[in-house]
């Protein structure tokens, strides 16, 4: 059985950054992983790969959406670890629906018969706005997964996320595994205090704290995953990554979230 995550997070928050070190960590692990970005920015994969790969959607528009002129090695391509990735690519911008690229995607590997050939599946997905388009990975997931960190806005976005994992659950398997913390920051960032009480408030848990840190922000410009970078504080920057693999490998137990109302948040949290 393999096992699908969506990960999610206000824009710039690290979910490529993320999603791509902790595929690496699955795979170093030894899971067969697959990594599909589903943002319009189309880096998702870039440190697995360093380089930006055509997505799904340029690829079947030159040749006009005929999905049998396409063959595996125009659309996935393979990364550190033997991490395979894939971008889906966005909609045109100011038309069409984020949703259908997805669907187009998942669609294009099974005509590949891919699709179940891998052990872990992760969708690196944008959360500004979570509309219909936005929250299909959540369709095929096991876990969503929130990326956020300690501060008001995007612990506002996380919530919004719960939102919509919660309405998916009632007719998807989808469920919240938890939180990670990007950019903890103990001396200037409070650590995970605001993250803290979010996740206690909306019944979830935090299931990784990554450290804000100078190796990462260098290896996502050298289009490197954290375990090819030398320098100090390489463990402490590859260390959670391992711990959340190996965690989530293990299946952990997940709940449906009770996120908190657009105008509670700002009392809750707002008010701290
Ligand atoms: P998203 O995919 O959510 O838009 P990215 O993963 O592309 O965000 O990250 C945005 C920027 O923040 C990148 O330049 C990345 O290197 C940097 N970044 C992310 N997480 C960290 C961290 N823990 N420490 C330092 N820089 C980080
Ligand atoms: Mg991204």
């Amino acid at each position: 059985m393999s096992l699908t995550l969506a990960i999610y997070g206000k824009g710039g928050i690290g979910k490529s950054t993320t999603s791509s070190n902790l595929s690496a960590a699955l795979a170093l692990k030894g899971a067969k992983v697959l990594q599909i970005g589903c943002d319009p920015k189309h880096d998702s994969t870039f440190a697995l790969t360093g380089m930006l790969q055509p997505t799904v959607i340029d690829v079947l528009t030159e040749v006009d959406f005929h999905h049998e002129e396409v063959s595996v090695e125009d659309v996935v391509h393979t990364g550190f670890a033997g991490v395979d990735t894939l971008e889906s690519g966005g909609p045109p911008a100011g038309s069409g629906c984020g949703g259908y690229v997805v669907g187009e995607t998942v669609k294009l590997l099974h005509e590949f018969g891919l699709y179940d050939k891998y052990d872990v599946i992760v969708f690196d997905v944008l959360g500004d706005v979570v509309c219909g388009g936005f929250s299909a990975p959540l369709n095929y997931a096991d876990y969503g997964v929130i990326i956020a960190c300690n501060d008001f806005d995007s612990i506002f976005a996380a919530n919004r996320l719960c939102l919509a994992i919660k309405q998916k659950s009632a007719r998807y398997r989808v469920e919240l595994a938890g939180i990670i913390a990007n950019r903890v920051d103990y001396e200037l960032g409070g650590g995970t205090t605001l993250l803290e009480q979010f996740a206690e408030t909306v019944g979830t848990q935090i299931i990784g704290r990554v450290p804000y840190h100078d190796l990462i922000r260098r290896s996502r410009l050298m289009g490197k995953t954290l375990f090819e970078m030398e320098g100090p504080g390489k463990e402490e920057c590859t260390t959670p990554f391992l711990e959340m693999a190996e965690y989530l490998l293990n299946r952990p137990r997940s709940t449906v979230p009770k996120p908190m109302g657009d105008r509670e948040i700002f009392n809750v949290i707002g008010g701290w």
